[in-house]
């Protein structure tokens, strides 16, 4: 079957880089990198992108989801790389002047000199990139709230904005100066001793009651559908739960279709219960299921978020997880995947992570 879309989720530990790759009958792939890991996943993205195609190895679109180091840390190196000065066609992400004044566009190239500038702390020492192009200079975010906004990308995927809202790009605003130096100088990772206890009844685990993320700059993430040849995958970011189904929730009105069915969804915030709420997986029931974390500082994934999807999700799905230890084996549990009917996927490589593949659907 022909692949339509390519998920590589790499091993990023606590953190998310992905590269999508949208196939093209007779052109290279279109590609999209989202998020580069926290600052130590710098050499392994840069050594999967040294393996790209030397004739076209180009990154039409790299997005920064939000200021956190998990997402950020191996993107200052890799937008100050020579290789993304030469290859990227458009960088996607929401700084301070966007998150201030969603409505406002650059009114000179000069704004666009300030991305890694302002991300690496070193105003002015880098020359321009061109920077949210695709939405004329100004904010990546859903025009009303709730509501979605569509992306025209020429030749490529389409692509649908769910998160942020404007809300939640004001409340960045607020507080940036104080998230963005939290992102730049994180506390030191740890990690989480990897003593799971029994998952014990899956519905019991699902219907815990969790509270809800509320931090700003998760809050502001950039989350994407993108869709291509009929194949579609949701990159859900660190968003908040009720943001994404409350744009999922607009979307499936205005197709009029009962819920955004997808082929994948990563989901957000690394698999925490914080975010993947039961109205989230029933607004975007999906084939495959995403979970970036090696469990790092905050043991994602939280079990009652998993036991969410695997009770909510449609029959026969997959959860993919980028890392095979003591916390994502038990979903293995042959039990548990025959009780609940779905499948369970780890990188057979663990320096790469895993490899999704999206079938053609459509033209
Ligand atoms: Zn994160």
């Amino acid at each position: 079957m022909a692949t339509a879309i390519r998920v590589e989720m790499l091993p990023a530990r606590l953190g998310d880089c992905l590269l999508v790759e949208c196939l093209r009958p007779g052109r290279r792939p279109w590609r999209m990198l989202v998020d580069g890991g926290p600052p130590d996943t710098w050499p392994l993205l840069k050594a999967r992108l040294d393996r790209l195609p030397a004739s076209n190895p180009a990154i039409d679109v790299a997005v920064v989801t939000h200021i956190d180091s998990d997402h950020i840390g191996g993107m200052i190196p890799f937008l100050a790389s020579d290789f993304a000065r030469t290859h990227v066609g458009d960088v996607w992400f929401n700084g301070h002047r966007q998150a201030s004044s969603p409505r406002a566009v650059p009114r000179s190239v000069a704004q666009g000199e300030t991305l890694t500038a302002t991300l690496s702390g070193a105003p002015g020492a880098q020359p321009g990139m061109p920077w949210n192009v695709a939405f004329a200079g100004a904010a990546i975010a859903t025009p009303v709230d709730p509501g979605f906004a569509e992306v025209t990308i020429p030749g490529g995927p389409r692509i649908t904005v769910l998160s942020p809202n404007g809300r939640r790009l004001a409340a960045l605003a607020k507080v940036w100066t104080e998230a963005l130096d939290k992102a730049l100088h994180p506390e030191p990772d740890r990690p989480v001793p990897d003593l799971p206890g029994p998952l014990g009844d899956l519905a019991t685990l699902a219907a815990r009651k969790t509270s809800k993320d509320g931090t700003p700059p998760n809050g502001s993430s950039i989350a994407l559908l993108v869709e291509h040849r009929g194949a579609s995958v949701l990159l859900g970011a660190d968003a908040f739960g009720p943001v994404l189904t409350d744009a999922l929730t607009a979307l499936a009105g205005a197709r009029g279709i009962p819920a955004v069915a997808v082929d994948a969804f990563k989901l957000p915030h690394h698999g925490s219960e914080a975010n993947v709420l039961a109205d989230l997986v029933a607004a975007a029931p999906a084939t495959h299921y995403l979970v970036s974390s090696n469990g790092d500082t905050f043991g994602h994934p939280d079990d009652p978020a998993i036991a969410r999807v695997v009770t909510g999700a449609p029959p026969g799905a997959t959860v993919w997880f980028n890392y095979r230890n003591a916390r994502t084996e038990r979903w293995a549990d042959p039990a548990l995947r025959t009780a609940h009917g779905y499948a369970v996927r780890y990188p057979s490589d663990p320096a790469a992570g895993v490899l999704v593949k999206l079938p053609v659907r459509a033209g």
